[in-house]
């Protein structure tokens, strides 16, 4: 008998933007890599997605691209099932753009998320389990950092908020998928700063990916929309994030 092959997917816990649509959530992604298991972002509703993978919010690592409540504020969820389910269960690493912290101790001070989590900057982290990471300061409202996680056999990139820009290009290069803002549709809007892409500027900043996965929908859109601009434009298969979409890697 062979031995399964080890867990290689990326599963999508919640895919709106801003706020979450009935029946859905904002932005959570879960990356299962052989053993270890990676939250990209927690927002709004995306933790009971995660419950139903992993009931007791029993993951390695948490990474947080910014402080916006639609990509964090369910760490703060997480960390209740954690402080009530697995009391004596080791910290688990949280890579926390600025302000992220500031978010999670004003829901709630006690007990501090850095008794549940511990507590890392993501700027400054070079390693997460067996990824190497690497961040992209992202042009957004607040501090957004784009990750890319490298494996040798495997690279996946995100962008968590962003206006279009050069910066990311080097987020996309080569990764095997993409995960890119694509909060808009239709003609790029002319005001500036930009901080939000439309799907087709989405599908330019993923030039030199394999894959696209369009998310952070804004709530209410036609995302089969959103996935015909892509295709427009992005050269590699394009697809839309859906809650509890797992996507082989
Ligand atoms: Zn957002």
């Amino acid at each position: 008998m062979t031995a399964p092959a080890a867990a290689r997917t990326l599963t999508v816990l919640g895919s709106c933007g801003a706020w979450p649509e009935p029946g859905r959530a904002c932005a959570g992604f879960l990356l299962e890599y052989g053993d270890f298991k990676v939250v990209l972002d927690l927002g709004y509703a995306a933790l009971p997605e995660l419950l139903k993978l992993c009931p007791e919010g029993d993951v390695d690592a948490v990474i947080v691209t910014h402080q916006h409540p639609d990509h964090g504020v369910d760490v703060s969820a997480l960390a209740r099932v954690r402080y009530y389910l697995a009391p004596d269960a080791p910290p688990i690493p949280l890579y926390c753009s600025p302000g992220v912290l500031d978010v999670l101790r004003a829901l709630e001070p006690r007990p501090d998320p850095d008794t549940v989590f511990d507590v890392r900057d993501l700027a400054s982290a070079m390693e997460v389990g067996p990824f190497r990471l690497e961040t992209a300061l992202l042009p957004h409202y607040v501090t957004n950092l784009g990750i890319r996680l490298s494996a040798p056999d495997l690279t996946i990139a995100y962008t968590g908020d962003s206006g279009p820009g050069p910066e990311l290009g080097g987020l996309a290069a080569d990764a095997d998928l993409f995960i890119s803002d694509a909060t808009l549709q239709g003609a790029s809007p002319t005001t500036t700063p930009r901080y939000v892409m439309t799907a087709t500027e989405a599908a330019r900043g993923a030039a030199g990916a394999k894959r696209l996965l369009l998310t952070h929908f804004w709530p209410g859109s036609d995302r089969a929309v959103s996935v015909a601009e892509a295709r427009a434009v992005f050269d590699g298969e394009v697809l839309a994030a859906e809650e509890g979409l797992t996507i082989k890697l």
